[in-house]
């Protein structure tokens, strides 16, 4: 058995949460002035902003597609987002990571619209405290919107994982590490199609298949809370100009 010391007797977690509660989100759009579209994201302790520029003409102009845009991606920690200081140099880590943001995010662009362009997506992680890929990916789609590039839904993304032999929704770096799994997801709610499904660790596939149950029930959430912040900047904006 385990000696728990993450989660108590009562099923409550380190930081107060019960097993499937996420941690407080806050959402901020439109926060960058230079960006064509931003978002702010603190999800607990992890903050992480997203900035997109585009569509816009794509150089060189070899590599331009003929049929549609190209979305490139950069996840990035900042030196003091971690205790101890990183590179900021792009780690192996960041590397792979850029590239499951972009698949995650791609499927929910109308590409097609925008022939030979590129629409380039940075998030840069300011605090990281567990979940930063799926906080990245959460606050680079409400970046797409804010920069007016027609979507086919909002990404939500949250992770899942069991610690101390638990599942628990939206793991902090503390139940990261002491986890026995953990899975990332990422969703298009309205349409029902995951787009970001990664596993570190060992599961039975019923356990996985709980797991997963538990992080869609977290992306809802999460897809509910970017709504509302999109009303937030939008519906105030509406009414201001209808003034
Ligand atoms: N982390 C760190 N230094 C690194 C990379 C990660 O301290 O160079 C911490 C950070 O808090 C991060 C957590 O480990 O949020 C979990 O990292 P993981 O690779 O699982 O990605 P994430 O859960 O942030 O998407």
């Amino acid at each position: 058995m385990f000696s728990r010391k993450l989660i108590d007797e009562s099923g409550i977690r380190a930081d107060g949460r019960r097993l499937d509660e996420l941690r407080p989100i806050k959402l901020e759009i439109g926060v960058l002035s230079n960006a064509d579209g931003s978002a702010y994201i603190e999800q607990g302790k992890s903050k992480v902003i997203a900035a997109v520029y585009g569509p816009r003409e794509l150089h060189p102009k070899h590599l331009s597609l003929p049929d549609r845009a190209m979305l490139r991606c950069r996840y990035h920690m900042a030196p003091f987002s971690v205790e101890q200081r990183k590179s900021p140099a792009p780690s192996r880590r960041e590397m792979e990571l850029s590239k499951v943001v972009r698949e995650a995010l791609e499927p929910s662009i109308f590409l097609e619209y925008y022939p030979r362009t590129s629409i380039d997506v940075f998030i840069e992680v300011l605090e990281a405290d567990g979940g930063t890929r799926c906080a990245g990916i959460t606050a680079a789609s409400l970046a797409l919107a804010d920069a007016g590039i027609p979507t086919r839904d909002l990404v939500s993304a949250c992770a899942a994982g069991k610690v101390e032999g638990l599942f628990v929704l939206d793991l902090t770096d503390a139940e990261d590490k002491a986890s026995e799994a953990d899975v990332p997801l990422a969703i298009m709610p309205n349409l029902g199609s995951i787009t970001l499904l990664q596993m570190d660790g060992m599961l039975t596939l019923d356990e996985f298949q709980s797991i997963v149950e538990l992080a869609v029930k977290g992306c809802k959430q999460i897809h509910s809370i970017q709504r509302e912040a999109l009303k937030a900047k939008y519906v105030a904006v509406k009414e201001v100009v209808e003034e």
